[in-house]
């Protein structure tokens, strides 16, 4: 598979303001912030999307993320914010390397606006499903 565009980040290929590193994680600034503080969190291992991630990396990433969002509320001082990984391009991804978005919300207007078309699930549909996934992940 070819590099992606966190590949090349990763490798020094194209530069970014970087915000923290270990092993096997990697944090930057986001190019195009929603709002000031914006920070890209991404695993070194070059997986598109995070279903195909590694135990190793997502123990990673799940250590790292609630610390790299304490610095982001200590430092632009706002608390409210979203995490988001978008997978799939349906699902608005544009970059094929798995990275989980810190979005300060410090207003309405500023940070991620969300479109949630929620219905009630249907309980016959929700048993089904539940225990479809019950069975998949035994
Ligand atoms: P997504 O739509 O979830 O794939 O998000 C990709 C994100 O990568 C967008 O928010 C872009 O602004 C960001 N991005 C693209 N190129 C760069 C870059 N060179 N450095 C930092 N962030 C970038």
């Amino acid at each position: 598979m070819s590099e992606t565009l966190f590949g090349k980040i990763l490798s020094g290929a194209i530069p970014c303001h970087k915000v923290y590193e270990d092993e096997r994680v990697f944090a930057f600034l986001d190019i195009n912030p929603l709002s000031a503080g914006h920070t890209l969190v991404i695993p070194k291992e070059p997986a598109p999307t995070l279903d195909a991630l590694s135990d190793e990396s997502a123990a990673a990433l799940g250590r790292a993320l609630p610390r790299i969002c304490r610095a982001v509320i200590a430092v632009t001082g706002v608390k409210d914010y979203n995490v988001i990984e978008n997978n799939g391009s349906a699902a608005h991804q544009a970059v094929l390397h798995v990275h989980f978005h810190i979005i300060p919300k410090p207003s309405r207007d500023e940070g991620l606006g969300i479109g949630w078309p929620a219905r009630a699930l249907d309980p016959e549909a929700g048993a089904k499903i539940a225990a479809k996934l019950r069975e998949k992940l035994r």
